[in-house]
């Protein structure tokens, strides 16, 4: 791969987590004080951790390297080997992280289908949760994610499966990876801030992890929140897993400089899907939905499909990054404007002799 985004010709959607510290997000950084976040003295993690808790109204939480590690930590933090946490097929704490929970943990998923708005059907995570019978893993958990796959999850439906857990014993922990993306599209159709959302899509829950490397444009880091014992017991997991960092207060500040101003913009990346999505519609060959976030899913069908292993290349040499084969998909960001847009839109256009 030499096509890079920090080349202004390059237009990059693989995914959101593609974007470069801004200038200021780089001054933060450098500005940061630090200390050793193993002695629990880095004084910009603290303040990182503090804050993300505070905003999303929990007790506590911890700076992890990664998303999957933060999943990985709530995950062992709630269940104990024999236990089993239920989660949808196309989750990333149960399909996309190498089955860690499973490896590591000896925690055994129970993957559900999807219903096409990306929930779990509230009979099947009823039907799933397993009687106390020495033949089955104890039920302790049900993971959800929001938003899955650009999707945002109707919060009535979050409100009814969380109390569904709750009434059954069960803990909740929500992978929100795109947490503000979701925020971001509830506060538009309720009409209140993106703030506001994320507090109350997270006042559903035990726990809530938070990506601050994917939109919210920080190089590094996720965030796991939950009571203060919980994250008592995700501090041992983080640190088993090699997630004990020391002066990582400069990706702290990342995180922090992110949350403080890259947060209502991400409207401007669900308007961006909107324009990608506006831009091809009608090609044949192309079926997408209307994107909801900043994710575009396109499939390729008919005729195009027979071709769709040549699309990704031809868009690369027009400058245009993406993933996918027969289904590829699109993310906007910090680091793409409407004008890339319009390079993409032209690209895939050409693709189709359009
Ligand atoms: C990206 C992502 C993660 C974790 O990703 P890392 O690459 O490990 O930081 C977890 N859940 C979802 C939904 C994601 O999109």
């Amino acid at each position: 791969m030499t096509a890079s985004s920090s080349s202004p010709t390059v237009v990059d959607l693989r995914s959101d987590t593609v974007t470069r510290p801004t200038a200021a997000m780089r001054a933060a950084m450098l500005a940061a004080p630090l200390g050793d976040d193993v002695f629990a003295d880095d004084p910009s993690v603290n303040a990182l951790q503090e804050k993300i808790a505070g905003m999303l109204g929990f007790e506590a939480a911890l700076f992890v390297p990664t998303g999957t590690q933060s999943n990985f930590c709530a995950i062992l933090s709630h269940c104990q080997r024999g236990d089993e946490y239920i989660v949808g097929q196309m989750a990333h704490c149960y399909r996309w992280e190498g089955g860690g929970a499973a490896v590591f943990g000896s925690v055994q998923p129970q993957p559900l289908d999807h219903q096409p708005d990306g929930t779990l059907a509230l009979e099947a995570i009823e039907a799933a949760i397993k009687p106390d019978d020495a033949h089955f893993a104890r039920t302790r958990l049900l993971a959800l994610e929001n938003t899955l796959g650009g999707k945002l999850l109707p919060f009535d439906y979050v409100e009814q499966a969380t109390q569904l857990a709750r009434r059954r014993g069960l803990a909740r922990h929500l992978d929100g990876a795109r947490l503000f993306n979701a925020a971001v599209a509830q506060a538009a159709q309720r009409g209140t801030d993106a703030r506001t959302e994320a507090r109350r899509i997270a006042g559903c829950f035990d726990s809530v992890s938070v990506c601050f490397s994917k939109g919210l444009g920080a190089p590094v880091g996720s965030a796991l929140c939950g009571s203060r014992e919980f994250i008592a017991r995700a501090h041992r997991i983080r640190k088993m897993a090699g997630g004990g960092m020391r002066q990582s207060g400069m990706l702290a500040a990342a995180a922090s400089h992110a949350l403080d101003h890259h947060i209502e913009r991400l409207a401007q990346d669900h308007l961006l899907a909107r324009r990608l999505a506006d831009g091809l519609a009608g090609l044949p060959g192309l079926q997408f939905e209307a994107p909801q976030t900043n994710l575009l899913f396109v499939e390729l069908t008919g005729e195009a499909r027979s071709r769709s292993a040549e699309l990704v290349p031809h868009l690369k040499q027009q400058g245009v990054l993406a993933t996918g084969l027969y289904r590829l998909r699109f993310a906007t960001h910090l680091d793409v404007d409407a004008a890339g847009i319009d390079r993409a839109i032209g690209a895939i256009r050409s693709f189709f002799h359009a």
